[in-house]
């Protein structure tokens, strides 16, 4: 029966162009299980609409830094093509445990590296790509918000990210982002019948 309230943790992975914060609010509003999203540090600047505290904590990067050596991440990378720091914060994963949560990470492949080198919270992973880097590529594209230059930066980045696929447990291809989704939520709920029973 304790075993009902456990939460458990959810890493969340794939190229930027995958359509990760889609389908993860998505399924926030469509999985029953109570899922909570972790909210990272950077040392990036806000974009426009993102709120402090929310959507990150922006931290400058001595701050970053001075809470790095206090101990306060659980991991933090440089990530791949970006030139910022992003960090999960203990803080917010113990809370979201602690309560009962599913808590989503939604972190760069380094990142997930090391949770899963140090055998950290049993975690659920998922590795969410569009199908094919041509596909990738289209998206990028289609969109029409960068250079030639920018989408060869994004598209090799991409590549490095797509080579740590076979180290997650799960691969979801978002052609669809229901089907994601419901592909997604079908996996947790399985995870979580057998928490149950165990
Ligand atoms: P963006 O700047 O577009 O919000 O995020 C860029 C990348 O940073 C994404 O690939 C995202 O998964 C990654 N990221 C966000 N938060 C964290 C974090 O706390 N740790 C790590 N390692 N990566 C993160």
């Amino acid at each position: 029966m304790a075993s009902e309230s456990k939460g458990r943790l959810i890493i969340v992975s794939g190229p930027s162009g995958a359509g990760k914060s889609t389908v993860l609010r998505e399924l926030r509003s469509r999985c029953e299980l109570p899922l909570a999203v972790s909210v990272s540090a950077t040392t990036r600047q806000p974009r426009p609409g993102e709120i402090d505290k929310v959507d990150y904590f922006f931290l400058s990067p001595q701050e970053f830094e001075q809470r790095r050596k206090d101990g306060e991440f659980l991991e933090c990378k440089e990530v791949f093509g970006r030139g910022h720091w992003y960090g999960t914060l203990r803080d917010q994963v113990a809370t979201g445990l602690n309560q009962g949560k599913w808590v989503i990470l939604e972190i760069d492949v380094q990142g997930a590296m090391t949770i899963l080198d140090n055998d950290l919270f049993n975690p659920v992973t998922l590795f969410l790509h569009p199908g094919s880097m041509e596909e990738l590529e289209n998206r990028l594209r289609s969109r029409g918000t960068e250079d030639e230059a920018a989408i060869t930066a994004r598209l090799e980045t991409a590549g490095r990210e797509m080579a740590f696929m076979h180290h997650y447990q799960y691969e979801i291809i978002n052609g669809d982002v229901d089907i994601a989704v419901t592909e997604i939520c079908e996996i947790l709920k399985e995870k979580k019948g057998k928490q149950s029973c165990s």
